[in-house]
């Protein structure tokens, strides 16, 4: 589950006051056997583009906190904030909805209702070095998109990193180590 409280800034001259909403990057759960009939764990991803496109498709796009003075927002692999955005996201749901189907297995943090799972602790994580703001180190093209793996057909893709017990550290493409 991804909910992340993401800030909108209205127009000027209402920016004294900032609308705060809670941004569903994406979330996964599962259907009732009472309702439908079967127990079906399922993943919903937004478009990252349309909806708080600063935290769903981050880091192609960055809140304006982060715009002066920091490295701003990356190119994406393939030229669209939101479906890139949305891979990443993607990545995320799956390997939750994989590794806690039923919502039920296990949680970080202190909610067993709005668990914090293997997504959630590596979030604004792409590679190595990563933390504190940094998104680790990633590849660049020739045309500076960015990427930390490749795909058929020449494709390549950015995603976060996720959370490994095995190592008990964030891990995923691209690692140095
Ligand atoms: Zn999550």
């Amino acid at each position: 589950m991804a909910i992340i409280r993401c800030e909108i800034l209205g127009s000027l001259e209402k920016r004294s006051s900032s609308i705060l909403l809670n941004a569903v990057c994406g979330f996964h759960y599962f259907t009732f056997p009472s309702k439908v009939g079967s127990t079906l764990p399922y993943a919903w991803v937004g478009n990252s583009g349309k909806q708080c496109p600063q935290v769903c498709a981050y880091p192609f796009a960055v809140p304006g906190y982060m715009g002066g003075g920091g490295p701003g927002s990356l190119k994406p692999p393939n030229g669209d904030v939101g479906i890139d955005g949305m891979i990443s996201v993607i990545g995320h749901e799956l390997a939750e909805l994989a590794s806690n189907p039923l919502v039920n297995a296990w949680y970080a943090a202190s909610d067993p209702i709005a668990p914090t799972e293997i997504g959630d602790l590596c979030e604004g994580l792409y590679g190595s070095g990563g933390g504190g703001g940094y998104i680790g180190n990633v590849m660049k093209d020739g045309s500076g998109q960015t990427f930390n793996m490749h795909g058929v057909n020449g494709r390549k893709f950015l995603v976060q990193w996720i959370w490994s017990p095995v190592l008990k550290a964030c891990a995923g493409p691209n690692a140095l180590d």
